[in-house]
């Protein structure tokens, strides 16, 4: 066996968060996110009981809305979990993408900062994503892009953003096929 082939292969794999690794569910669905977003309003601009909407027209504070928006999810830090559901077979998938080495992101992370990460750089890059943005983003960033379909869009709709490398998968349950895609 040549040293090439003895080399471990390197993947890299991002994930989407919402419809991809969690979903917001039940009364006090998002709930942080949507609290987050009521305190920032407030303390920039005053404003209560007002919907996210909102952010569209507040475009030019969105740097003071996101301060006050991260600082009220640290200090509710304990409170994350309220009104989110991990989907099917996420925590077994990451765990077996772990015990294969594979560097796990949890959103696209800018090509400078990954290059610091991980110098040596991969072998195979992979986006995961419920959205055809998701679709579009991995493969105009020369990713692999596995789409699921645990958000609002169907297998059709994510098949139609794509340059017709995707793989489109109903869900995360299958961790085995899904190591199989990355070829480890
Ligand atoms: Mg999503």
């Amino acid at each position: 066996m040549g040293e090439e082939e003895k080399r471990k292969k390197r993947v890299m794999v991002t994930f989407d968060v919402d419809g991809t690794l969690i979903k917001s569910t039940g009364s006090s669905s998002n709930r942080l996110h949507r609290q987050a977003f009521s305190h920032a309003f407030y303390h920039v601009f005053g404003l209560k009981d007002v919907s996210i909407d909102a952010i569209q027209v507040a475009s030019e504070r969105l740097p003071d809305l996101k301060a006050r928006m991260i600082e009220y999810a640290k200090e509710h830090a304990q409170n994350i979990g309220e009104g989110l559901e991990v989907l099917p077979g996420v925590s077994s998938l990451l765990d077996a993408l772990s015990s294969k080495g594979v560097a796990i992101e949890l959103i696209k992370i800018a090509a400078n900062r990954a290059n610091k990460l991980y110098p040596d750089g991969f072998d195979l890059r992979v986006h995961v994503g419920d959205t055809p943005n998701d679709i579009r983003a991995a493969e105009n960033g020369g990713a692999l892009a596995i789409g699921v379909c645990t958000g609002v869009f169907t297998a059709e709709e994510l098949q139609k953003a794509s340059n017709g490398n995707a793989v489109i998968l109903p869900d995360l349950t299958n961790a085995e096929a899904f190591l199989k895609l990355l070829g480890i």
